[in-house]
């Protein structure tokens, strides 16, 4: 059975390939019902993606994937969120200048490696205001200083040493109070990503659960049922999430063939990522409504 349900895709509003509209159609053509466009610390995209989710009768989720301080890699993904909101855009301005400050740290380290890339370069490669690590890999892999883009991310964009230099970017609080402020429901996205497991997994849920998380993604492009390693093993996150009391969500993380290779809209590297939730639109709906008091 195809994947019905892809709550986590990326549009040209932040480093995916496609625009939001050709993105809405790519999504119908694969079959899926619900989809969420969860672009990196911006909105940009939802407005024409809803049009266009109107015109093909595809169920859209307003989404965001906020990047959060910590050791490893932790993104929270924002759903439902009334992103015209102004306490909400005020929060985005705040995310966006962030990230303008963390490229401006990426190109000195990147020209303290020796390489010689200009902002323009890299801006014209986004295309936007919200470059991320993507566009810089592919400037790299352009003027031939990596083969790859995954070269680009293991020896310097991913590195030990580049994740270990100081760059801004909202607290977990924080992060969660900006989905607030546009009335969206914060989920951890894909949670092996901070490199824990087992108890010490089990305690940062807790945490983020006390700081107001509502929900957990299960399902994502490296996940399979029953894998053999648990950090990869939907069930497993399935039972966590199912302990603390969060909903179970999941998603491609869908940026373009030429971005992310290997992946496809509702499928990862193990096919189809099997997330069917055809009652997902009503769990969230129901979250919404208990943590916002809003009239039923
Ligand atoms: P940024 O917004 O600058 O933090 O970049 C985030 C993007 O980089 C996401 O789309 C990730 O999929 C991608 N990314 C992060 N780490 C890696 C990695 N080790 N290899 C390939 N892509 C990565
Ligand atoms: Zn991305
Ligand atoms: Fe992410
Ligand atoms: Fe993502």
């Amino acid at each position: 059975m195809s994947t019905l349900v892809d709550l986590h895709m990326h549009t040209t509003a932040s480093d995916g390939e496609h625009t939001p509209s050709s993105l809405v159609d790519l999504a119908k053509d694969s079959g899926i019902q619900i989809m969420s466009i969860t672009d990196h610390d911006t909105v940009d995209g939802l407005d024409e993606a809803i049009a266009r989710a109107e015109e093909q009768n595809i169920t859209l989720v307003p989404g965001i994937e906020i990047s959060v301080k910590d050791k490893r890699e932790l993104h929270i993904l924002g759903y439902c969120i009334e992103y015209h909101r102004p306490e909400f855009e005020e929060n985005i301005k705040k995310l966006k200048k962030y990230r303008t400050i963390r490229e401006d740290i990426t190109l000195d380290f990147l020209h303290q490696k020796g390489f010689d890339i200009t902002e323009e370069e890299v801006l014209e490669e986004a295309g936007n205001d919200v470059v991320g690590r993507p566009h810089f890999a592919a400037v790299m892999m352009r003027k031939g200083y990596v083969d790859t883009k995954k070269d680009a991310f293991d020896k310097y964009l991913a590195s030990k040493e580049f994740l270990e230099i100081h760059r801004p970017k909202p607290t977990i609080n924080e992060a969660i109070e900006m989905i607030k402020s546009g009335r969206g429901i914060p989920v951890l996205a894909h949670p092996h990503s901070m490199g824990l497991i087992g108890n010490a997994l089990e305690q940062r849920i807790k945490h983020l659960k006390d700081s107001g998380l509502k929900g957990m993604e299960c399902y994502y492009n490296s996940y399979a049922k029953n894998h053999s390693d648990k950090m990869f093993d939907v069930n497993y996150y399935l039972n966590i999430a199912d302990k603390y009391g969060l909903l179970a969500t999941g998603g491609s993380d869908y940026h373009g063939e030429k971005v992310k290779p290997g992946i496809s809209i509702g499928c990862g590297r193990y096919g189809p990522i099997g997330f069917n939730d055809e009652e997902i639109c009503d769990k969230l709906k129901s979250t919404k409504e208990k943590m916002y008091n809003l009239a039923i």
